[in-house]
């Protein structure tokens, strides 16, 4: 379950767009500020593993807090 860096080119907003796991990546993005799908998956950003999957011992799991 990655979280990608997705950003707007209308306004330049960067979000952080959740992929589910088991499901593709959505092809349309829709910006949470202005709306608009044109929204892209920055490639140069690595996808971030979700926190409550990228293991035990940073605090972030529920497990270890
Ligand atoms: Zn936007």
């Amino acid at each position: 379950m990655p979280i990608l860096t997705v950003k707007c080119p209308q306004c330049g907003h960067e979000f952080q767009g959740l992929v589910l796991a088991g499901t593709q990546q959505p092809k349309i993005w829709v910006c949470s500020k202005c709306g608009s799908n044109k929204a892209e998956i920055m490639p140069e950003k690595k996808p971030i593993p979700h926190p409550w999957e990228a293991g035990h011992g940073n605090g972030l799991c529920p497990c270890c807090l």
